[in-house]
């Protein structure tokens, strides 16, 4: 994919390092300052940035998170793919005499406190419908690439594309319908919606590559494929047989690595959000 020097959404905030949940380290200046740089090197931040707001002197001060930070490629990466995101979906809901409402995106390391409870990264990324954000430790690129197989930057662009697509579904009314049914149904019903609402957002990531491609030329050869790929990696299926050695259908939350990769295909196929409504779908 080609992303350097690209626009940079300026919807992502980066809560790496801090703790988790936004909490703010306080500190004063000398020996503290260098300890406390050190851990939070570990934990993946900058210390320039800590070093920068480090008071001159004096008691403890606030350190805040500074905007003017360097930033690595990897969140630069991320920014670009979610300013694709607003322009793909911004056009798309003006077409329908809609305004496309942001969701933001939020970096952070091991654990999150989201609008949706606690998180841990092994939760993998994911989309909190009540505070409109997605929430994404970068390490969970590494896991995608040595553990589930699945590299390249067109793959990590497609999980993101994935959760945004759940915050289209929230601005589309679907997510609200998905929760009026948890308490009517039992859990394997509930399951099989999960199904439909997972695969609809792997279609709606492959209508964003479809537009991002149109509008901007930016995909390379072998990117379809990456996200294709990482679809597959991540079916329900694939998962459980890898996990388990065996496989529970009725237990599938996301639906089967056919299944991703197929409506992320469709999606990208046609461009048209009519034909993702997998919810009516009789085939999935
Ligand atoms: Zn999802």
């Amino acid at each position: 994919m080609l992303w350097q020097g690209r626009r940079e959404s300026e919807n992502v905030e980066d809560d790496r390092g801090s703790g988790g949940g936004g909490r703010r380290l306080v500190l004063g200046g000398g020996v503290g300052s260098v300890v406390i740089a050190v851990i939070y090197l570990l934990l993946g931040g900058d210390p320039r940035a800590l070093m920068q707001s480090s008071p001159q002197a004096g008691g403890p001060a606030e350190v805040q998170r500074d905007p003017n930070a360097p930033k690595d490629d990897q969140s630069r990466f991320v920014a670009v793919v979610l300013a694709d995101t607003e322009d793909v979906w911004g056009s798309i809901f003006q077409q329908m005499g809609r305004k496309y409402e942001q969701p933001k995106l939020v970096l952070f390391s091991d654990e999150i406190q989201s609008g949706c409870g606690a998180a841990g990264a092994e939760m993998g990324p994911f989309y909190c419908p009540r505070d409109h954000r997605v929430y994404i430790d970068l390490n969970f690129y590494r896991d995608l690439q040595n553990k589930y197989g699945a590299p390249g930057d067109f793959a990590q662009a497609y999980v993101i594309a994935h959760e945004v697509g759940h915050h289209v579904q929230n601005l589309l009314g679907t997510s609200q319908k998905m929760e009026a049914a948890r308490g009517r149904v039992d859990q394997t019903e509930y399951n099989r919606l999960s199904v439909r609402l997972e695969l609809q957002a792997d279609f709606y990531a492959g209508v964003w590559a479809h537009y991002t491609d149109k509008m901007k030329h930016v995909l390379e050869k072998g990117d379809l494929e990456e996200a294709l790929n990482a679809a597959t990696a991540i079916g329900d299926d694939t998962l459980q047989r890898k996990a388990r050695g065996r496989v529970i259908p009725d237990s599938f939350t996301h639906g089967t690595s056919e299944q991703r990769a197929r409506w992320f295909r469709k999606g990208y196929e046609t461009g048209d959000i009519r034909q993702g409504d997998t919810f009516s779908a009789r085939d999935l």
